[in-house]
């Protein structure tokens, strides 16, 4: 297999490993859905059969780029991320909307901008060091 998730046992934890891939040959990276292989629905994150027609679901490598539908600024945040931060839905062509932090400075947030899957630091340690790395959305250059 040549798609690989990049793991370092020393570093910050590599969430969503079903959900997220980054390419060991740097490739960007992007996220999987799971699309019922009945009615074509996709569906994330990952569930086990359709809720709609109870057909098994096939994994699916999701287009890269979306549209932010809606966010908001979190200024009382969870415990490890710093506030304020972004967060905001995406959706995006295969018809599925998906919620993550954004990497995008706050002043330059629009409704309906070009949104991209990329790497980030989702928590962080006591120390203020990396935690979990997960997905995030940042504006399309
Ligand atoms: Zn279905």
């Amino acid at each position: 297999m040549s798609e690989q998730i990049l793991v370092d046992a020393s570093g910050p934890t590599f969430f969503h490993p079903d959900l997220f891939v980054v390419p060991a040959d740097g490739e960007a990276p992007y996220l999987l859905g799971y699309k019922c292989e009945d009615c074509g629905k996709v569906w994330f994150p990952k569930l086990e059969i359709c809720p709609e027609c109870w057909t098994d679901l096939k994994q699916i490598r999701l287009s890269r780029t979306g549209k932010l539908y809606s966010y908001s600024i979190i200024h009382v945040g969870q415990r490890g991320i710093k506030a304020p931060y972004a967060v905001g839905y995406v959706d995006f062509p295969e018809n599925v909307r998906i919620y993550a932090q954004l990497a995008i400075p706050h002043d330059q947030i629009k409704l309906g901008m070009d949104v991209e899957v990329v790497q980030g630091v989702v928590r962080m340690d006591k120390n203020g060091d990396p935690a979990m790395i997960s997905y995030m959305f940042k504006a399309v250059e």
